[in-house]
């Protein structure tokens, strides 16, 4: 078994000094021992902290991040952003993806996420017609993660409505089209793709783009312990036209519809009525929060304070990737509570409590859960993914256990992670990766192709 010494390591019981962790040869932590010194161990200088889930991400919109920011006419919002994404998927093709997915699975990486779930949708060509190898897409996201190391959980979006009601797909949705039958032979051509790192679930993508019984259909062939993501209750306007269509509110129809459990992740969550977010909370599932994308689309508030009091459980995503931080989505989730409600170190979780802390626990468990990955934690049994961050750096100098953490997660706009482990590999150090160069170059061409 590989031993590594860590000046300091976030356990479950809090930031101790001095321990070394045990990793076998299946990328499982065996060991964790505190104080006891280990001469054949490796020695890393910093702080070791669970590497942390990213639950949402749409690799393609990494591509076109920043290029939605000039205003439109007045009635500019979620609706038109959307447009400018069609627009520019009709030159993206599979090497255009995977070059965009490979840069994007790099840089979340370096900020310190070491497991993704992509909720995939950009399923055929341009032209709306399906790939020689329908599956072809899929395959490209599986690439660029065994390029850059990163966990993945695969998360295929069925897509066959554009509204409440069954609505036929509008022309800048052709490429996304995917049926319950096709989700199902989609997932059973990429079962060989997986290994110990990277998995498969569903995502039905929105109650808007999946109809009851495709999505009914769907949920019934899926294997037991395959998560399911769904965006749900994200704007005012869904909201309506959920209550329109079938009288009740998205989240409300969808727990009084299926058995919504720990297997599932709404994703924003941002508008609820309390009773649903009480149900919400009782249910086990989890929030997929993106607090900077959300922010960027002009989506609202979550309740994040009153979700947690009810024991609700959260994770964080980047989703359009206007910013690959999870520093700035952890901070931006109490941010908002601080506007809104004119206090401080809201979600805490009680007094004397450290806000970064309880944040990051937060997104660890909930972040596993929601990509069903043994993660999240530094104990026996989870995978060792594992970031470090250096201590010597200017923004951590003098500081010690849970000021550590929350340095980083409001002060850390320059970054301090310097090591990251996935399944027991090193995949950064010293903030580099082996193959960033011909990545980046890549990126960059594809990005002139894009954009000319
Ligand atoms: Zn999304």
């Amino acid at each position: 078994m590989r031993k590594l010494r860590f000046a300091a390591a976030l356990l479950p019981e809090g930031v101790v000094e001095d321990v070394t962790i045990g990793i076998g040869g299946d990328g499982l932590i065996g060991t964790i021992a505190a104080g006891q010194g280990d001469d054949g161990a490796e020695r890393e200088a910093g702080l070791a902290l669970p590497g942390i889930p990213n639950l949402h991400s749409h690799a393609h919109q990494r591509a076109m991040a920043g290029l939605a920011e000039r205003s439109g006419n007045s009635a500019d919002s979620f609706w038109t952003w959307r447009q400018t994404m069609y627009r520019f998927l009709e030159r993206m093709g599979p090497e255009e993806f995977q070059a965009v997915a490979a840069q994007l699975y790099l840089e979340m990486l370096q900020a310190g996420y070491t497991s993704l779930a992509e909720f995939h949708y950009l399923h055929r060509d341009p032209a709306g017609a399906p790939y020689g190898d329908p599956a072809e897409m899929s395959r490209r996201i599986f690439a660029a993660a065994r390029e850059t190391g990163i966990a993945l959980t695969h998360l295929p979006v069925l897509y066959a409505a554009s509204g409440f009601g069954g609505a036929p797909l509008g022309p800048g949705q052709k490429r996304f089209a995917m049926d319950a039958e096709g989700a199902l032979a989609l997932l059973a051509a990429l079962e060989p793709e997986c290994d110990r790192l990277r998995r498969l679930g569903l995502a039905p993508h929105s109650l808007r783009a999946a109809p009851p019984e495709q999505l009914a259909a769907a949920l019934n062939g899926l294997k037991p312990g395959q998560p399911v993501h769904i965006h749900i209750a994200e704007q005012v306007k869904e909201v309506e036209d959920c209550l329109a269509w079938s009288g009740k509110r998205p989240v409300e129809w969808l727990l009084d519809t299926h058995r919504i459990d720990a297997r599932w992740c709404l994703v924003h969550a941002t508008h609820l009525s309390e009773n649903e977010r009480a149900r919400l909370a009782a249910s086990g599932a989890v929030a997929g929060l993106c607090p900077t994308t959300e922010a960027n689309l002009g989506d609202g508030f979550f309740a994040a304070a009153d979700y947690l009091a009810q024991g609700g459980v959260f994770g964080i995503g980047s989703d359009s990737h206007i910013s690959v931080s999870p520093v700035e989505e952890l901070r931006w989730l109490e941010y908002g509570e601080r506007l809104r409600r004119q206090g401080r170190a809201l979600l805490a979780g009680g007094p004397d409590r450290s806000t970064g802390r309880a944040l990051l626990d937060g997104a660890l468990t909930g972040g596993a859960r929601a990509l069903a990955q043994p993660v999240g934690r530094l104990a026996r049994g989870s995978r060792a993914d594992l970031i470090v961050l250096d201590t010597e750096h200017p923004l951590l100098a003098g500081r010690r256990g849970e000021a550590l953490i929350d340095s980083w997660i409001f002060a850390g706009n320059r970054n301090p992670v310097r090591h990251v482990m996935v399944g027991g590999d090193w995949v950064i150090r010293d903030g580099h990766h082996e193959a960033e160069e011909r990545i980046g170059a890549r990126f960059r061409q594809a990005m002139r192709r894009l954009t000319e």
